[in-house]
């Protein structure tokens, strides 16, 4: 082909141009943070991008090479972006981890992304102090506090200060270009079979995703907007909200570790916060407090919930009662994470009230930038018919090809496997109907079946044992432990749950035992675990 080559610019999409930005046109516009230390911090976007390059010049004082991973370990606040964007900016590689894993899981995952820098706030000290020894390529750890939080003793070696670091340096940097397709930042998803596996996203791949997620018929957030990411910043990057807001220049407000209802609920109130994106058991303790004090929003117009699915209820309960719009939005760490959002077409815009509250319950449709099939066990795509589920399969410009590390390929023909399972209506609608993966996710967080059976089998009076996901009123699902003891063995519910105590974070230790004659397996050996769902599905939960 004799194609005629293009005259434009070619300017590569940097993370650092989002930062520098936001500082240049929106420089004033507030960062406000709920520290950790219970008082609120608040700081500009001029700020934080003249902090972002102090601190960037201090990792590589520390000795950090691009490429470096720097991990951490950190709730939703003002030092948290600053890391964000002092590492990826300078090309290093932003590692967020999930303080609420078990800490072997921790290090396992630090360790398999050889971070040399751990980042963690004040409350994390403990933590780490725990998990120190099971790191030993971590060079440097910094506390993320003022320096008269530094502890007087503690067991962490080359323990440094945050602010020193910051202070140490004028900022007379300059972000450095570089490809495009640079790493920027790594996650972790949580491991259904086996161990966790990373996914590395590019500057390229995060500059389009925040284009696209800051689109009105996506999260629709604008420079006028108060936003409060209750979505961690280590759960797939607070789902790309630390860049979008300085895409936008938008005001900014960090809620800490401080989740509960009357904590989000009061500094929403304080800080006029406009919108907001979460997972459902979040907005159920917000939802809850609201009511039963008779409260409402001042400034809250509109939320995207995700990560589980959002119940009709809900959507129902934020419109009506409260008149704040919710968007509910698929998406997973290989995606960056946005895949879908239920946002109506033009032709719906006359349908009945009840139908068009249940096309808003589904997951959506694609944004720009991905695009979706469902396939039958063969591979074979099927109809867009609202009927036909199959295996959700995505490909676009923020969607995986590789995990970090891994040689194998996990694509299928050029698409990315979900492991959901949906059906997608003649208007592209999707409806996730299942996941072929078999982990419990309890309240925003996964919990690995494999992991609970594996530990079940290690009591002296189990057989056999299958972890299943039940429909729990508060978290979402809980997991139920289903066994079958060895004969002649006994044991009870009470002795194998004391059992899980100490090997696992509480959350994750499941909240009954149910003991069978048998397990129903397939053909080829394995646990009919759709045969336990359906079996159990209207299982009675204990109080308590
Ligand atoms: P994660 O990588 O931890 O974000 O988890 C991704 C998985 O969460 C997806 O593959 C889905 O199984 C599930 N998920 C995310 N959003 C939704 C949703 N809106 N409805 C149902 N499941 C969801």
């Amino acid at each position: 082909m004799n194609l005629l080559a293009g005259q434009m610019m070619q300017i590569p999409l940097l993370i650092s141009h989002l930062i520098t930005h936001a500082a240049r046109h929106s420089g004033d516009t507030e960062i406000v943070s709920r520290r950790v230390e219970g008082d609120l911090h608040r700081t500009t976007w001029a700020e934080a991008e003249l902090r972002a390059r102090k601190l960037a010049q201090a990792l590589a004082r520390l000795g950090c090479q691009p490429g470096d991973r720097v991990g951490t370990l950190a709730w939703n606040g003002y030092r948290h972006l600053e890391i964000y964007y002092a590492t990826s900016g300078s090309g290093l590689v932003c590692h967020t981890v999930n303080p609420r894993l078990f800490p072997q899981q921790i290090a396992w995952i630090i360790n398999d992304a050889e971070d040399r820098v751990l980042c963690f706030d004040l409350n994390l000290l403990p933590l780490v102090e725990q998990l120190v020894v099971d790191v030993p390529k971590v060079k440097h750890f910094v506390l993320m506090a003022d320096k008269d939080r530094m502890p007087a003793e503690t067991k962490i070696p080359n323990l440094v200060c945050y602010e020193d670091l910051v202070a140490a340096e004028v900022g007379d940097y300059t972000w450095p270009d570089f490809d495009e397709n640079t790493a920027s930042s790594i996650c972790y998803t949580s491991g259904t079979t086996g161990d966790p596996k990373g996914a590395v996203y590019t500057h390229r791949s995060t500059l389009l995703h925040s284009f696209a997620s800051a689109l009105p018929d996506s999260m629709n957030v604008r420079a006028t907007d108060a936003v409060l990411p209750v979505v961690p910043m280590f759960h797939v990057n607070a789902w790309g909200l630390p860049y979008t807001m300085a895409m936008v220049g938008c005001k900014v407000v960090f809620p800490g570790p401080f989740l509960d209802g009357k904590s989000l609920y009061e500094l929403m109130e304080a800080e006029q916060v406009t919108f907001s994106a979460g997972v459902p058991t979040v907005w159920l303790g917000l939802l809850n407090h609201v009511q039963t004090n008779g409260l409402k929003f001042s400034s809250f117009k509109s939320t995207v919930i995700g990560g589980a699915a959002c119940p009709a209820s809900m959507i129902q309960t934020f419109e009506d009662d409260y008149g704040v719009e919710v968007v509910h939005a698929w998406g997973m760490t290989e995606l960056s994470p946005l895949g879908t959002l239920s946002r109506l077409r033009s032709k719906h815009l006359g349908l009945p009230e009840a139908d068009r509250r249940a096309l808003l319950a589904r997951q959506g449709k694609v944004i720009y930038g991905i695009d979706m099939r469902i396939v039958d066990g063969d591979g074979n795509a099927l109809p867009w018919d609202g009927v036909a589920f199959g295996d959700l399969e995505v490909r676009g410009h923020w969607v995986i090809n590789r995990y970090f590390a891994h040689t194998n390929d996990p694509l299928h023909d050029g698409w990315f496997p979900t492991g959901d399972v949906a059906t997608i209506d003649a208007d592209g609608f999707m409806l996730i109907t299942d996941r072929s993966k078999d982990v419990i996710k309890s309240g925003g967080e996964w919990i690995s079946s494999i992991a609970l059976e594996n530990l079940a089998v290690a009591h002296p009076a189990v057989y056999q044992a299958a972890v299943i996901s039940v429909a729990h009123p508060q978290w979402g699902e809980r997991p139920l432990l289903t066994v079958v003891l060895k004969p002649g063995a006994t044991a009870t519910r009470e002795e194998l749950l004391a059992f899980y105590e100490g090997k696992l974070p509480r959350w994750q230790i499941p909240n009954d035992v149910v003991f069978l004659p048998e397990l129903p397996h397939t053909a080829t050996g394995k646990i009919q675990k759709l045969k336990l769902r359906a079996a159990f599905k209207d299982h009675t939960w204990p109080q308590g």
